[in-house]
């Protein structure tokens, strides 16, 4: 079974109103993914998704011209041998970034297409689950435009959204800090944990907002609140101030989605810079890759979340990671972002994660269910597909 064809299908999806955000560092207004489908002479079909930011079309560029060369008439099951080529090929001039987002793509179509071969879910194939549901935590309380010219609104705001997620059933939530003033966003954090009560785990994440100066004091007040994690506080090259914050800080700190392979989350480890490891299946190198940071974390007793911002493959993908991460203790009680993954669930609009993807994973409550069906365990809405794709990339044999 060789490989025959790769498409590639750039989805834009324009967010309007109150639909439009700022994360901490930048505004959002529109979600962008890069969807991969791989398409074998047997007719078997593989989807996959490439990377996490915009823009995405040096990506779709690098998987057509660099790399579906390489692939065509290849055997498809091959996912190892191919992936160890690929990225070999790419060592001199590119270990990091968009050869490894490109990589990451093609490498989930393959396992999704392992996985219809099989008849089973790429969990199965990767030796069982610990798990078959998980989790979900809110990602939200991003900023408004009105949060800029009112930053001591922005509290209250913050208080009515946070409101919002306990009563759709969730119990953990993680919020943005870095864009107002410490003050002003520590007010902003106090807000969110005089929502929702002591019991709640809550989060932050800074998106690499502050320096490490700024970033103790936030720390500092973060942990006093009793937030559970800090994520991102420096910048991703500053791999030593995080290990210096991760020991003057009582608040444990998070990281790994802008970093790339098991080489890159190695120098993560190495250095003490965090408590907890969240690699992108999209952008790290895929599930393959996926598979060796896990090992690499054991090996450093470091607990694993996975970053998730894409559409609903990007999403699947990660379930299908998430249900094999082992409890970090092994326990006869696991305790999600204990010792036990938690799930990131973005709440911003994003009809590419709510309406591209037809079944395969549902949230009741504050719980999601990994995908069962062979390979990734979705469909795709071939509708919803055209009606984003503002560019379609094509490579036959
Ligand atoms: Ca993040």
């Amino acid at each position: 079974m060789n490989i025959e064809r790769i498409e590639t299908f750039l989805l834009k999806a324009a967010l309007t109103g109150n639909d439009r955000f700022y994360s901490s560092q930048a505004p959002f207004g529109d979600r962008n993914s890069l969807v991969v489908k791989i398409t074998t002479d047997d007719g078997l079909v593989g989807w996959g998704e490439s990377g996490v930011s915009m823009p995405l079309e040096h990506v779709q560029t690098y998987i057509h011209d660099i790399l579906a060369p390489r692939l065509l008439g290849k055997p498809a099951l091959a996912t190892e041998p191919l992936w160890h080529e690929l990225y070999a090929f790419s060592r001199d001039f590119g270990r990091k970034a968009t050869p490894v987002d490109a990589l990451s793509g093609i490498d989930i179509a393959l396992w999704d297409i392992r996985g219809k071969e099989a008849g089973k879910p790429v969990h199965a194939l990767m030796g069982g689950a610990y798990r078959d549901t998980v989790r979900a935590y809110a990602t939200g309380l991003y900023y408004r435009e009105e949060d800029l010219t009112d930053p001591k609104g922005a509290a209250s705001r913050v208080r009515e959204e946070a409101t919002a997620y306990l009563e759709a059933g969730f119990s953990a939530i993680k919020g943005k800090i870095g864009l107002l003033t410490a003050r002003d966003d520590i007010r902003r954090m106090e807000a969110a944990r005089d929502a929702v009560g002591d019991e709640f785990m809550l989060m932050t994440d800074a998106n690499h907002a502050y320096n490490r100066h700024t970033a103790r004091t936030v720390g500092n007040a973060l942990h006093e609140l009793g937030y559970w994690w800090f994520e991102e506080p420096l910048v991703p090259e500053d791999i030593e101030g995080c290990a210096a914050l991760r020991s003057e800080l009582g608040i444990a700190i998070a990281g790994g989605e802008c970093e790339y392979t098991r080489y890159g989350m190695m120098d993560l480890l190495r250095a003490g810079a965090v408590d907890i490891l969240q690699p992108d299946i999209s952008a790290c190198g895929g599930l393959s890759e996926g598979q060796k940071i896990l090992a690499l974390a054991t090996a450093f007793h470091t607990p694993v979340c996975c970053h998730v911002w894409g559409s609903g493959v990007a999403a699947s993908a990660a379930l299908q990671l998430t249900a094999v991460i082992p409890p970090t203790p092994h326990t006869a009680a696991p305790r999600a972002a204990e010792n036990d993954p938690i799930f990131e669930y973005d709440r911003t609009r994003n009809p590419l994660r709510d309406d591209l993807v037809v079944g395969g994973f549902q949230l009741v409550d504050e719980t999601l269910s990994i995908p069962q069906g062979p390979g990734l365990g979705i469909e795709i809405d071939t509708d919803v597909l055209e009606q984003f794709t503002r560019k379609r990339g094509e490579s036959k044999r």
